[in-house]
């Protein structure tokens, strides 16, 4: 009788190049023992944890997909944006993050000013504290906020404090979708959009997004994430064959503290769902 092998893919996750908790060799060890087969290190606007993360899976002959995840403004929208097997010493990929890196820096200033004038003291000091290398999210302000006291949990800190209209939100505007996708395939990687169901888009805004990223390049989307209920597979594989896009699998691991979303666990991607990685498999 023949048996299908199926690798263990986890295509989305995060270390402390970005918002993670783990360094790349600590993420790429507890994938292997966790299970992970195909690991894609995807951190915000930073390829900077890649080759740690490298060395650390060819240790394990662990498969270590290069990524990143784009912050992207479309529409007047946040939209995040995969790309997976990049080259990350790709000139306009690195051109492009460093700017999303300078606009951070930025923000940051101006979201502890504004914590300041809410009564929340040191904010920005106190995030930066908490990062390794100084690439300032809102996780960290929210750590910080949790830590001393001002709410119970990160969800609750973004709740009051972070979202828009909260006031420590600060607007950016963040790379085109356009470009975005640009230097992801001008570094030989593929598109994918990132958790297409918490941009809580209406069904018609929904249709124009992905019209927008297939005719930006865009090859892919997440349908099955750390976080998704049966449900949310169901709509997003529908999603993926409707516009004709092929489907991603990943936790969006960021930390080991968050127990309902760990490293490798992951539904299957539904049947009819052409799996992402058919893209290079077959390339
Ligand atoms: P930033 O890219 O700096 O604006 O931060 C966005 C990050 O914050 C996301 O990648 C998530 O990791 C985290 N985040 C966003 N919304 C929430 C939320 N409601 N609860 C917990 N974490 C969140
Ligand atoms: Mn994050
Ligand atoms: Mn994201
Ligand atoms: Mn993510």
């Amino acid at each position: 009788m023949a048996v299908s092998v199926s690798l263990s893919y986890d295509l989305h996750t995060h270390s402390t190049a970005s918002d993670g908790t783990l360094k790349p060799t600590d993420l790429v060890d507890r994938a292997h023992r966790d299970g992970v087969q195909v690991l894609a290190l995807t951190d915000h606007d930073n390829t900077a944890g890649l080759a740690e993360a490298e060395s650390a899976a060819r240790q394990y002959g662990m498969e270590l997909i290069p990524g990143v995840e784009l912050s992207v403004t479309w529409e007047g929208k946040l939209l995040h944006v995969l790309g997976l097997r990049i080259d990350p010493s790709h000139r306009p990929l690195c051109e492009g993050t460093e700017r999303l890196r300078e606009l951070r820096r930025k923000r940051a200033i101006k979201m502890g000013e504004q914590l300041a004038m809410h009564n929340v003291k040191g904010a920005f000091e106190g995030a930066q504290s908490l990062t390794s290398g100084g690439m300032v999210t809102r996780t960290h302000f929210a750590r910080f906020l949790v830590n001393n006291g001002y709410a119970a949990r990160v969800q609750d800190v973004f709740k009051a404090y972070l979202k828009p209209g909260k006031p420590g939100f600060v607007n950016v505007e963040w790379a085109k979708l356009d470009d975005a996708v640009g230097w992801i395939r001008g570094a030989g990687g593929y598109a994918v959009l990132a958790h297409p169901l918490r941009y809580r888009l209406t069904a018609s805004w929904m249709r124009r997004a992905l019209t927008a990223f297939k005719e930006a390049g865009g090859i892919g989307i997440e349908v099955v994430c750390g976080s998704s209920t049966p449900e949310d597979i169901r709509i997003s594989a529908e999603l993926a064959r409707r516009h004709g896009l092929l489907g991603s699998m990943g936790s969006d691991f960021h930390s080991p503290d968050n127990n309902w979303v760990q490293l490798g666990r992951l539904s299957e991607l539904p049947a009819g769902v052409e799996p992402v990685w058919s893209a290079w498999r077959t390339a």
